[in-house]
């Protein structure tokens, strides 16, 4: 007689988590048309929670040069197009030194404007590594877009979110850098707000300009 117990059921096997399916791979709208509402809709990173508008950019979509800054402050958190306040009208200044502007339609005289993140850091803080990579999509698909000659960087923030690197801003002043699969030229030079700020490096940034000015006509 096999002894009387009972035999305990065996544990039920846990069960098996739910299959969840992966999170759908992030696709990048490659026209301009489908990139500005993915923009202006964009909920990929806690920015989206303080912003007031997306700021997407400016300017000619074939335009030789794109000028990439660092991210809006309150003045395009509100207006919803970068580069509109001091710094901006600086910005201006700069551009039309070299026969440039935003509102131009010929592509050798004009320029494309964006940020590195498309909505305002609260407090005007750096953008953080997260957002960065979060919006860095966007702009890359930006310059895939334009197809810019060169691109300028503004500021040391901008300039090591974009070549990945914690080098101070003296070091990467200088040379022609690339940027991207296309390896597109890119030149770092001073932003505009800390031209504000420290006006005795004005000459400095005229250097850049200068430099700018002689590899577009290259
Ligand atoms: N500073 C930036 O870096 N970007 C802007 O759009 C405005 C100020
Ligand atoms: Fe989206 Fe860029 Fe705005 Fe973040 S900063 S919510 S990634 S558009």
């Amino acid at each position: 007689m096999p002894p009387k117990f009972k035999t305990p059921l065996p544990a039920a096997a846990p069960e098996p988590p739910p299959a969840r399916s992966p999170e759908p791979a992030f696709e990048v709208p490659t026209t301009w048309e489908g990139l500005r509402p993915a923009v202006a809709g964009c909920m990929r990173c806690k920015l989206c929670k303080t912003r007031t508008n997306t700021v997407f950019g400016v300017g000619l979509e074939t335009a030789s040069l794109m000028v990439v800054g660092e991210g809006p402050g309150a003045d395009e958190d509100q207006q919803g197009e970068p580069f509109v306040g001091r710094a901006g009208k600086l910005l201006d200044e700069m551009l039309k030194a070299i026969g440039r502007s935003r509102k131009e339609q010929a592509p050798e005289k004009s320029v494309f404007i964006a940020n590195v993140v498309k909505c305002r850091p609260p407090g005007n803080r750096d953008p953080e590594a997260d957002e960065v990579e979060a919006c860095r999509p966007y702009l890359d698909q930006q310059i895939r877009l334009v197809k810019p000659k060169l691109i300028v960087a503004l500021g040391r923030i901008a300039a090591q979110r974009l070549l990945g690197t914690d080098a101070p801003l003296s070091k990467l002043r200088g040379p022609v850098h690339e940027y991207g699969p296309d390896r597109t030229p890119l030149l770092i030079t001073y932003h505009p707000a800390y031209l504000l700020r420290s006006p005795g490096e004005k000459a400095k940034s005229w250097t850049d300009l200068k430099r700018v000015h002689q590899l577009l006509k290259a």
